[in-house]
Parts: structure tokens; C-alpha cells; sequence
């Protein structure tokens, strides 16, 4: 047996090799999705599946699947377990890569755990995914890969997207020879292991984050209309100043948020002002409002609260409102029973560890859609991400790889009884 010390060493060699494809001076990376870098990447990854006795499969929208056969035909489970090697521009080194090479060696405990015959797994196949353009920074929008693997999205749309330049991801899947036709068995589980990408896990000392839901959005489009005149003589009291009223409303935003002892995040990203001239008053000013929470109750809350707010500051502004777009993104919730067994087996394990939310989406939130799934946190330094000081020590490295193998055991293997 390889031993835990020889996997954690293969892993940390797998995470830097990953991490040299669009290595920048800064010390991070520039590999956008289906760019020449996530292909070097990709075909990096496809030879150490076939390296390591891996099947490769591509589907037609490039996710990658690396598949290992663990159990017996007595069962035809699949257990799935990935990321993605996508990145930011200027992105860090461990976002997406660390979840991928972290499947990738945890494939190889796992079957070398179970050909010794210490233990039987209840799962047939266990299959490393790496999928598409995770990030959203090329193509929008983010998750685009887990979203057409999931159904939440057809196969069709997300080919016809096209980036800033007006390359679709057709062409761009195309032109780096990742545009496949494999259909890979659909998942009885996913487990993805994530940089937290927060600070939550350093403030708690702890090494490990286990997730039991997402936070959900409300995003709102505010348009309020007022009327020109001129900034110089017209009296204070008859001006209907659409900036003004815009102004209490990012104020007010920004007060539901500080105000919820950090159970609720809020911005104001961008606003547009007609005809924006020094001279006069705003007639049009347009709002991008966001609220994000774990809390549905508080998050339709909130919104009713900036409802009753706009109410009175029509009183006072004299201004009409008018939400012309609303987008909800709903909380996710990770299956319980699993969540629920990966605690009990980190505790049985004295591994201590965090129960938590996640913040950021990750291709997990779209596989819980289709099957019971796991995401699992390891610490950020000071909570840096989508940067190149993004950084993930050994030490923690090691902890997580250990976590993760007590995590998936116990979700994967039969019992000793
Ligand atoms: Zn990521």
C-alpha cells in the first residue's frame, strides 16, 4: 500500500502541476475557460487518468470524467467526485484545481483500500468529474458545465453562449478538441472538496468546513423616475430628484444588511443617471440591488422592508418607483442524511470540523439537483480568493486529504459488521 504520506505528497505534486498551466508573474494563474491554458490543462488531467487506470470520458458540453471502477457488478452506483480547473483572470492556484486533484487521489486510496480487501464499497464506479467553465468569467453565466450535466440548463443554450469577443462555446470547445459525445452514467452522489474562499474556518481554528446549504439571492432592478429642471433656480421644495431618492436607497440597503449581524450581505453595484449633467436634476436614475442570505424568511424580508421604505420615499421625493426585473436564486440545501453521516465519521475520526454555508456558488449547488450531495471546505489564508496570493498550506492540504477520505469512506464503503 502507497500509505497516507506518499498520497498526500502525490497530491500536493498534482496541485502544483495543475497550477503551472497560464501561470502568471504575480504568482497566479490566467486559464479561462476552453482557453489554450485550460486546454493544456485538460489534456494534463486526461493523461494522468489514463496514467492511472482512469476510463476518460468527454460529453458535449467538455465536462471531463475520469472513470475507476472500485466495487462489483452486483451494483451499478456512481459515485462522482470533482471540481473544476477553469480560473479568473488572474485567478489563484488552488480554486477548482485543489477539488479536482483532490478526486483524483482520493480515487486511488479508495481503490487501493478496497483491492486489499480491508474494506467492500457499496459503489460500482467512482468517477473524478472536472467540469466546464465553472467560473463565469468568459462565458456567463458561472457553473455552465454542472448546470447542462444537471438539466437545469439545455445542452443547446449553453453552446450558443458566446464570450465578449462573440466566440460561442461550440467553437471554443471545438478549436481545443474538447467538444465530446460521451454519456457519462448520471451520479448516485457528489462530493466536491472547495477552497472556502472566506475567513469563517480560520476565525474557528478549524481545518475543515463541512456545508449544509447555499446562500440565496435576490437581485432587483430599481428604476426611479423624477423630472429635469434646472440645478441653479429651481426651489428645493417643487425638484423631483431621482438621485436623491436613489441615494436614501443605497443607503437603505446598506442599513438591512449592517443591521443583520452578518446574517445578510447587500450591495448597490451599479447605477445609471439621466441624463447625468451637473446642471440637472436627475430625471432617471437605474438601481442594481442585491441581498444575499442562508435565510429565505429574512431575504423576503428584507425585500419587504426596502417595499415599505420606497412607499414613504415616494411621499418625500416625489418620485415614481418601479422594480422593472427580479431574480431569485433560491438557498440550496446539501442532502442531510449525508451531510449528517460525513459529521458523524469526521467526529468518530476526532476530526474537528465546521458546520457552514457557502456564500459563493460551486458546481455542487447545480449535482444537489440531481443527486444527494457534499461540498467540503478547506481554509483560505485570510480568506483570499479569485487573487494570486489565493493560497491553501500543506498543512491544511493534508488535513483536508485526510477528511475527505474519512468523509467519502463513510459514504461510500460497506459497514464492517
Ligand atoms: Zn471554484
Amino acid at each position: 500500500m502507497a500509505g497516507i504520506t506518499i498520497r498526500i505528497k502525490e497530491l500536493i505534486k498534482l496541485i502544483t502541476h495543475l497550477g503551472v498551466f497560464g501561470a502568471n508573474r504575480q504568482g497566479g494563474v490566467n486559464r479561462l475557460a476552453l482557453s489554450y491554458q485550460d486546454k493544456e490543462a485538460r489534456d494534463f488531467l486526461c493523461n494522468w487518468f489514463q496514467e492511472n487506470g482512469f476510463h476518460t470520458q468527454i460529453d458535449s458540453v467538455g465536462n471531463i470524467f475520469g472513470v475507476l471502477e472500485i466495487g462489483t457488478s452486483s451494483s451499478q452506483k456512481v459515485f462522482m467526485c470533482g471540481s473544476h480547473l477553469d480560473s479568473q483572470p488572474n485567478g489563484g492556484r488552488f480554486d477548482g484545481i485543489l477539488g479536482v486533484a483532490f478526486a483524483c487521489i482520493v480515487g486511488l486510496s479508495l481503490k487501493e483500500i478496497i483491492d486489499s480487501g480491508e474494506r467492500k464499497s457499496l459503489y460500482r464506479y467512482y468517477v473524478v468529474a472536472c467540469w466546464t467553465s465553472e467560473e463565469g468569467a468568459r462565458f456567463q453565466p458561472s457553473l455552465l458545465g454542472s448546470r447542462v450535466f444537471s438539466r437545469n440548463m439545455p445542452l443547446e443554450v449553453a453552446l450558443n453562449l458566446t464570450d465578449s469577443n462573440g466566440v460561442s462555446v461550440e467553437t471554443a470547445l471545438t478549436e481545443i478538441g474538447y467538444k465530446g459525445n460521451d454519456i457519462t452514467n448520471q451520479p448516485n452522489h457528489y462530493l466536491e472538496v472547495h477552497i472556502e474562499q472566506g475567513k469563517f474556518l480560520e476565525a474557528a481554528g478549524h481545518p475543515i468546513g463541512v456545508v449544509y446549504a447555499s446562500w440565496g439571492t435576490r437581485k432587483i432592478n430599481l428604476s426611479i423616475k423624477g423630472k429635469m429642471d434646472h440645478t441653479g433656480p429651481t426651489p428645493m421644495d417643487q425638484r423631483f430628484d431621482a438621485l436623491v431618492a436613489a441615494s436614501n436607497i443605497i443607503i437603505k440597503v446598506n442599513e438591512i444588511a449592517e443591521l443583520s449581524s452578518g446574517r445578510m450581505y447587500s450591495s448597490v453595484g451599479r447605477m445609471d443617471i439621466y441624463p447625468n449633467s451637473p446642471n440637472t436634476v436627475a430625471e432617471k436614475a437605474n438601481l442594481w440591488i442585491e441581498f444575499r442570505s442562508a435565510d429565505e424568511v429574512g431575504l423576503d424580508a428584507a425585500e419587504e422592508e426596502l417595499r415599505i421604505f420606497i412607499t414613504k420615499l415616494r411621499e418625500k421625493t416625489r418620485c415614481s418607483f418601479e422594480e422593472t426585473n427580479r431574480e431569485i436564486r433560491q438557498v440550496v440545501k446539501f442532502d442531510k442524511h449525508a451531510f449528517n453521516k460525513v459529521c458523524d465519521a469526521m467526529n468518530k475520526s476526532k476530526i474537528p470540523h465546521l458546520k457552514m454555508t457557502t456564500i459563493a456558488g460551486h458546481d455542487a449547488l447545480q449535482l444537489q439537483s440531481i443527486c444527494p450531495s457534499t461540498l467540503i471546505f478547506v481554509p483560505s489564508k485570510d480568506g483570499i480568493s479569485h487573487s494570486p496570493n489565493e493560497f491553501t498550506s500543506e498543512i491544511d492540504i493534508k488535513n483536508g486529504f485526510e477528511a475527505s477520505l474519512v468523509a467519502i469512506s463513510a459514504l461510500i464503503m460497506k459497514t464492517n459488521s
